[in-house]
């Protein structure tokens, strides 16, 4: 068992899970591996149907599962209330229909037809982070079972409740028994019981690039195709020609949910003439944050999820501190009870500073300026991650040759956050390896296979 606290009140208890091991893991893994066939072999309507019904339970269960995350990691109920939870759902929707819908290629070369097929892989393990744990999950889990394979899935130990919910959803859903299995545990324990299991044939992993290596090794070993979903140090490029006032509460927002977020632009890289403007915008906006419960809809700045990720972030800051950066606002926690970091902006001595190269997942940016464009491409492309990247500009040219240049899995202009299903989702650098979304997704959880046939001839 492993004792869960809730960011909101880390001083009680909020509930024992079980901790797996090396036999849970097993039995998880054969009980996936023992429905698998009967799973793959269902046509993907038949499959489709499944995922239908469970989204259909989680909207109607979307505010109690709301509630038990917000309990569990602190992110704002408002917004797991209106938008988070409701994307499981559209996750499983979004797959059932994609799958339903393939229609492998076929074309005709060198006298044959070659028809391309996809067969689901097998047995899929997924390791999701504590951040989001119910939306990322289901973004992971609805692709592999759509894809007709079976699923492990193994959430984090700092935000483990919603996974158990996902599993008696499925269940009530009617989903075969051993389709879908999840494991609680530490990571650390009982992570290789899963990814170094032979029987696993894919493996879907979000969360940091450190484990990532750790579970990179495991799938090397029985060479499973492996998927991460990494870190990031995002940045937000501000041309002279931009809307200034946008873009600020723009920067702003990425205090919401403590930076507590992948795709955070934390590294804001202004013109020089606009950075003074943009600069007083900034103050006034992030000046509006309230710091509160994440059950009250006026908080817009959470606690951070652990006592030991606080430290972490607070660390970031020191260490900036010694390196000769210069703390703009912010710098410290706000209270010694309570998990909460001050929003905090640093201008950095150089771009080489920690803080500016290595991700603190907290509410922490970087306040850089430029005076060519070039330099500011070169700024937001100097770090070894690419998960995502912002841009502001007046200019449709600009938005697409800067925004071109820019080195990101996903770069947005203008805008922010902004997601559409079907587009592909990964990191580039450090930041990933593979793409989720769309087809992206179905293709990693299947086998391709071209099956060729000569074409009679046509005498
Ligand atoms: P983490 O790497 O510490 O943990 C992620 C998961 O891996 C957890 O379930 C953990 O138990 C498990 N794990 C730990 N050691 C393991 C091992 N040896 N073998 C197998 N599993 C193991 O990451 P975290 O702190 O939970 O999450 C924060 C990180 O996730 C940040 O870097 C953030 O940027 C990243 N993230 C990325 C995305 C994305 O889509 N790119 C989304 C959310 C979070």
């Amino acid at each position: 068992m492993f004792k869960v606290h809730s960011p909101l009140k880390w001083e009680e208890e909020l509930a024992e899970v079980s901790a797996g091991d090396r036999n849970t893991s097993d039995l998880a893994i054969a009980s996936a591996s023992e429905a698998f066939e009967e799973w793959a072999n269902l046509a993907p309507q038949e499959r489709a149907s499944f995922l239908y019904r469970l989204a259909d339970l989680i909207d109607k269960e979307v505010p109690k599962i709301a509630r038990v995350e917000c309990t569990d990691m602190a992110m704002r109920y408002e917004s797991l209330l209106n938008r988070v939870i409701p994307r499981g759902a559209r996750n499983f929707r979004a797959y059932a229909d994609l799958a339903s819908e393939y229609k492998g290629r076929a074309w005709e070369s060198n006298g044959t037809t070659n028809l391309i097929q996809r067969l689901p892989a097998g047995p899929t393990v997924i390791i999701t982070p504590w951040n989001a744990p119910f939306m990322l999950a289901t973004w992971k889990v609805a692709p592999a079972l759509a894809a007709g394979n079976t699923v492990i899935l193994k959430p984090a130990e700092w935000a483990p409740l919603s996974a158990s919910i996902l599993a008696d959803l499925v269940d009530q859903a009617g989903f075969p028994p051993g389709v879908f299995n999840v494991v609680q545990g530490i990571g650390e324990e009982v992570g290789s019981f899963l990814t170094g299991n032979p029987k696993v044939r894919r493996i879907s992993f979000t969360g940091s690039c450190e484990t990532a290596r750790k579970i990179g090794i495991e799938a090397a070993k029985n060479i499973v195709p492996f998927t991460a979903e990494l870190g990031g140090k995002g940045a937000l490029v501000v041309l002279q020609d931009a809307d200034v006032e946008q873009a600020a509460i723009t920067a702003a927002g990425q205090y919401d949910d403590s930076g507590q977020v992948c795709l955070a632009a934390t590294r804001l890289i202004v013109a020089d003439e606009i950075s003074e403007h943009f600069l007083d915008c900034f103050h006034q906006n992030v000046d509006k944050h309230i710091l509160g419960s994440s059950f009250e809809d006026a908080t817009t700045i959470t606690p951070l999820i652990h006592p030991d990720h606080l430290k972490r972030v607070e660390a970031f800051v020191d260490r900036a501190v010694v390196n000769g950066d210069e703390i703009l606002r912010g710098g410290k926690r706000l209270d010694s009870q309570q998990l909460f970091y001050e929003p905090t902006l640093v201008k950095p001595a150089s771009n080489k500073s920690e803080i500016v190269q290595n991700e603190v997942f907290g509410p922490v940016l970087t306040f850089q300026t430029f005076e060519k464009e070039e330099e500011a491409i070169n700024l937001a492309n100097s770090t070894e991650y690419g998960l995502s990247a912002t841009l502001f500009t007046d200019s449709i040219e600009k938005a697409k040759t800067l925004g071109s240049a820019l080195r990101a899995g996903t770069v947005w202009v203008n805008c922010f956050l902004v997601r559409d299903l079907s587009a592909p989702f990964g990191g580039l650098g450090i930041s990933g390896l593979g793409r989720e979304g769309g087809n992206y997704a179905l293709d990693f959880h299947s086998d391709l296979k071209t099956l060729q046939i000569r074409n009679s001839d046509e005498s």
